[in-house]
Formats: C-alpha cells, sequence, structure tokens
C-alpha cells in the first residue's frame, strides 16, 4: 500500500499524457514563452503502462487520464486500450473536443464515466476563455456521451467576474439532461493570473443556488473531493470542489504522475520525484514512490495554509496546471 505518514493510503493515479492542448484556457495555460514538452520528454506507451503497473501492484484501484488534453495524443487509444487490462476503474477528464472519435475505445475499455470540461454554455464566451472557436463541439459531444450511457461530470472553473452569473444556467441545465455538474473554485498556478478576488467559493456558489432552487445534499462517498447536491425532481446532479475555501486533504487517496514521468504527491507540491529517468535507467522504480509519498505535506502540499484571501499566489512554488494534469 501506499501509505504517507499521515495515515492517508493512496489508490487513485492521475496520470498526465500531454502536456499540448487543442484549447487555450487562461487559468491553466501560461500565456507567454509555453514551450510544449518534446515527444522525447513525454512517457511513452509502454513507459505509462510499466509505471501504471507498478502503481497498481501497490494498491492502486482507480486511474484518471488527463493532461494537457489527454485525447490529441496520437497514441491515446492504444494508452487506454493497454490500461483497459489492469484491474482498475479507468476513466478521464477531457475538454470534450475529440470524444466523438473515442466513443468506442472508451466503451470496449470499460470506461464508465468521464469528466468534460466547460465552463460557459455561451459561444462567444467559450471563445473567450479558451481562444478556440469549439463550443459547439463540446456540446454535442456531452449530448453523444450521455446518449451513449456514459456517467458525464461536467466541470465549471467558476471565476468571479468572468461565468458566476451562469452558474444558475448550469443547475437549470441538470433539470432535463443526466449531466452532473462539477462547480470547481478557481485555483492559483504557475502563470495563470490568480488573485484571491476571483474566486467564488463554496459559500458564494450555494448562496446564488438558493436565490433560485431548494436543493439537498446527497450523501458523500469515501474520498469524495466534491461536495454533492442535487435540485429535487432535477435529473442531475450538482457538486462543488472548494478547495480554496474549504481543502479537503484529510481525506486525500490521491497521486499525480506528469506526462514527463515525474510523480507529485499533491497537486500543489512543490516538490517532484522523477520515475521515469529510473524507469529507463533499469533502475528500481518502488522505493522512490514509497518515498515521495512519505514527504507529502499534511494539506495543499504545505505552500498555503492560511486563509486563502491573504495568499499571494507568486509565492506558490508549483507547475502551471497544463504541465501537472488537473
Ligand atoms: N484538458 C482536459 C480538460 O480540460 O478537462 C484535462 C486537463 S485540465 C488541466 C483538468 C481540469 O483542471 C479541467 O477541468 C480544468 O477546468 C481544471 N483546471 C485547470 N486550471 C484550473 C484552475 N486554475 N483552477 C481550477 N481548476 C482548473
Ligand atoms: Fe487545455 Fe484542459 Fe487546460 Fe483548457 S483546462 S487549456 S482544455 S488542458
Amino acid at each position: 500500500m501506499i501509505v504517507d505518514t499521515h495515515h492517508r493510503v493512496h489508490n487513485y493515479l492521475r496520470i498526465s499524457l500531454t502536456d499540448n492542448c487543442n484549447l487555450r484556457c487562461f487559468y491553466c495555460m501560461p500565456e507567454d514563452d509555453y514551450d510544449f514538452a518534446s515527444a522525447q520528454q513525454l512517457m511513452q506507451a509502454d513507459e505509462i503502462e510499466a509505471l501504471a503497473k507498478l502503481f497498481v501492484s501497490q494498491g492502486v484501484t482507480k486511474i484518471r487520464l488527463t493532461g494537457g488534453e489527454p485525447l490529441v495524443r496520437k497514441d491515446a487509444k492504444a494508452i487506454i486500450r493497454q490500461l483497459a487490462q489492469l484491474p482498475v476503474t479507468l476513466t478521464l477528464t477531457t475538454n470534450g473536443t475529440r470524444l466523438h472519435d473515442f466513443v468506442d475505445v472508451l466503451k470496449e475499455s470499460n470506461v464508465r464515466s468521464v469528466n468534460i470540461s466547460l465552463d460557459t454554455l455561451q459561444a462567444d464566451k467559450f471563445q473567450l476563455l479558451t481562444k478556440r472557436d469549439q463550443f459547439g463541439i463540446v456540446q454535442q459531444n456531452i449530448g453523444l456521451m450521455i446518449e451513449k450511457g456514459f456517467h458525464v461530470k461536467v466541470n465549471m472553473v467558476v471565476m468571479r467576474g468572468v461565468n458566476d452569473s451562469e452558474i444558475n444556467d448550469f443547475i437549470a441545465w441538470t433539470k432535463d439532461t443526466p449531466v452532473h455538474v462539477r462547480f470547481i473554485e478557481f485555483m492559483p498556478f504557475s502563470g495563470n493570473r490568480w488573485t484571491s478576488n476571483k474566486v467564488f467559493t463554496l459559500e458564494d456558489i450555494l448562496a446564488t443556488v438558493s436565490e433560485k432552487y431548494e436543493f439537498i445534499p446527497l450523501q458523500a462517498e469515501k474520498n469524495d473531493t466534491a461536495k454533492k447536491f442535487m435540485v429535487p425532481e432535477h435529473k442531475g446532479t450538482f457538486a462543488v470542489i472548494s478547495t480554496m475555501s474549504a481543502h479537503f486533504c484529510g481525506d486525500c487517496n490521491r497521486i499525480r504522475l506528469t506526462a514527463d514521468g515525474k510523480m507529485k504527491n499533491c497537486l500543489f507540491s512543490k516538490d517532484e520525484v522523477d520515475l521515469l529517468t529510473p524507469l529507463r535507467n533499469g533502475e528500481e522504480v518502488l522505493p522512490l514512490i514509497h518515498q515521495s509519498i512519505s514527504t507529502k505535506a499534511a494539506q495543499l502540499g504545505g505552500q498555503f495554509t492560511q486563509d486563502y484571501e491573504l495568499l499571494q499566489a507568486d509565492i506558490i512554488q508549483n507547475r502551471s496546471m497544463i504541465t501537472i494534469g488537473g
């Protein structure tokens, strides 16, 4: 088992397949001087499989593929098929632009649930947020995935003054559509222009929903990061991921592997442990995994323990979100 000094058992691995993406969300990809990793720097399909097997041998039971955009990788289908052979629940987080080409392989691979990111229901705002004109295809693919029987969660990063006015439009969407909206508090990463006044908190979100709807809390499952709710009679549900205002680190079971093969024991850890180079050199990797987890901080990478409103984003030492894998 992969256990840290705070007795947390880590059975959930998030693997970033690439730091490349076909969208340019400003809160994720830094605008200045962003260079994608070279193909040689990225884990190759067989290396991903070898590392995933090691984690599974240590008790990992769930793997999420992420990025960058995991589905822009040319060998994404082969990787999905390989990982589907492991005794894990396999899932992915995607911007949804390429899903129409992946329905069959996801079905074959027993993927039942997908997280699709969509921060606005307005085409012109989508263009402003992502700098790409792909709103129509994302909407279409969300519909397609629901029609094909997948459990679809929609990730919406809420930013004050940007899209908070759309919260109840997303709730309205859950009325007749079995879509599970997850409102995510805006988090600081390198180069993403985060300021505390842009955070729209759990409390703000629930206050906004209650202006228009009555809702009830849903039972939390073990290791849930999201606080879940539903409006009675609605086919879908909603949830809030309140990393900034009410973190859930005490129950954390997650480990991250970046596309260049570095293990991060927390989304906000400044330290990383290179697993890919030792793997390529034929050295032992397992001790490195346990060594990394033994240094995991109690909360938020040990980097911000104070009230988020007092936080100065420029003192946080971390990568940009796109190079971590959200
Ligand atoms: N490209 C895929 C996508 O967009 O879903 C997967 C990678 S993306 C980095 C994973 C998730 O992180 C997305 O839901 C995205 O909205 C979220 N994310 C990115 N930057 C964020 C930030 N600064 N605060 C909160 N969530 C963020
Ligand atoms: Fe790309 Fe996803 Fe980041 Fe947007 S959030 S830039 S889609 S990786």
